[in-house]
């Protein structure tokens, strides 16, 4: 851990897929470290390769949940994309638990574009489309996890939108009144490819990045994500299992 941890501080993509190997170990407990390590290495080869191991760590949830971590983490939207669809898997027993920090995740990065398949899956739930909060818990489906699950999409939506609302029909009819205000004030985050710094810029404007602002240079900065509000101080997430806990002793 302590090796992974030293290449770590080399800044190259290199150095970011050498380290991603290590999503894969045998051992449980050093992938889960590698996925926190990777949170730190901002580079969307990083979010990339978190994301194509999701796949390999399916049957590890103490993996999954670090993998799901580091990705909101990052923020890079594209792995919002590829978290969403994963709301399929809410019936299947070794994801029940997980399926709730990859939420946390959709929230905390922020895509406007998730906002429509999380309505979508609240309208699939038991009662869910002219039901309350309470209306997953109530249907039969219900029970403590998707109840769980239930909050975790709408705390991403309200992390996402700014919204409040209570029923999907309502949360429906805001979005269609709100969106494009919202899509107008948005904030890009961007990235600088040279330096590694972040920097925000209001949506729909050319925003050089401000390293070599006197070049107007802007070969080097590439769009992490759009947000239609700031992302909250606090994680979305409630308390949960310490990324990396629960495995087996360091090898
Ligand atoms: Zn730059």
């Amino acid at each position: 851990m302590a090796a992974i941890k030293e290449v770590a501080k080399v800044r190259h993509e290199k150095v970011i897929r050498a380290i991603a190997a290590h999503l894969r170990s045998n051992f449980a407990d050093v992938a889960a470290s590698t996925a926190i390590q990777l949170g730190e290495l901002d580079h969307p080869v990083s979010s990339e390769l978190l994301v194509a191991n999701i796949g390999p760590n399916d049957k590890r949830a103490v993996v999954l949940g670090a993998i799901f971590t580091s990705l909101g983490k990052l923020g890079y939207e594209a792995a919002s994309d590829r978290l969403v669809p994963l709301l399929d898997k809410q019936n299947d027993d070794g994801w029940k638990k997980v399926l709730e920090e990859s939420v946390n995740a959709v929230g905390r990065i922020g895509n406007p574009r998730a906002v429509d398949p999380l309505l979508e899956w609240r309208k699939r739930q038991p009662g869910g489309g002219w039901g309350g909060r309470w209306g997953g818990g109530g249907g039969g489906g219900g029970g403590n996890q998707s109840g769980r699950l239930w909050g975790a999409v709408d705390r991403a939506l309200k992390s996402i939108t700014g919204g409040d609302e209570e029923t999907t029909n309502d949360w429906e009819k805001w979005w269609k009144a709100n969106r494009a205000d919202l899509m107008a004030n948005a904030t890009v985050t961007y990235r600088c490819k040279v330096t590694w710094e972040r920097y925000d810029g209001p949506a729909g404007k050319r925003n050089p990045c401000p390293h070599a602002p006197d070049k107007g240079h802007t070969s080097c900065s590439q769009v992490i994500r759009t947000r239609m509000i700031p992302e909250p101080d606090a994680p979305a997430a409630p308390p949960g299992p310490p990324p990396g806990g629960g495995g087996g002793g360091n090898p």
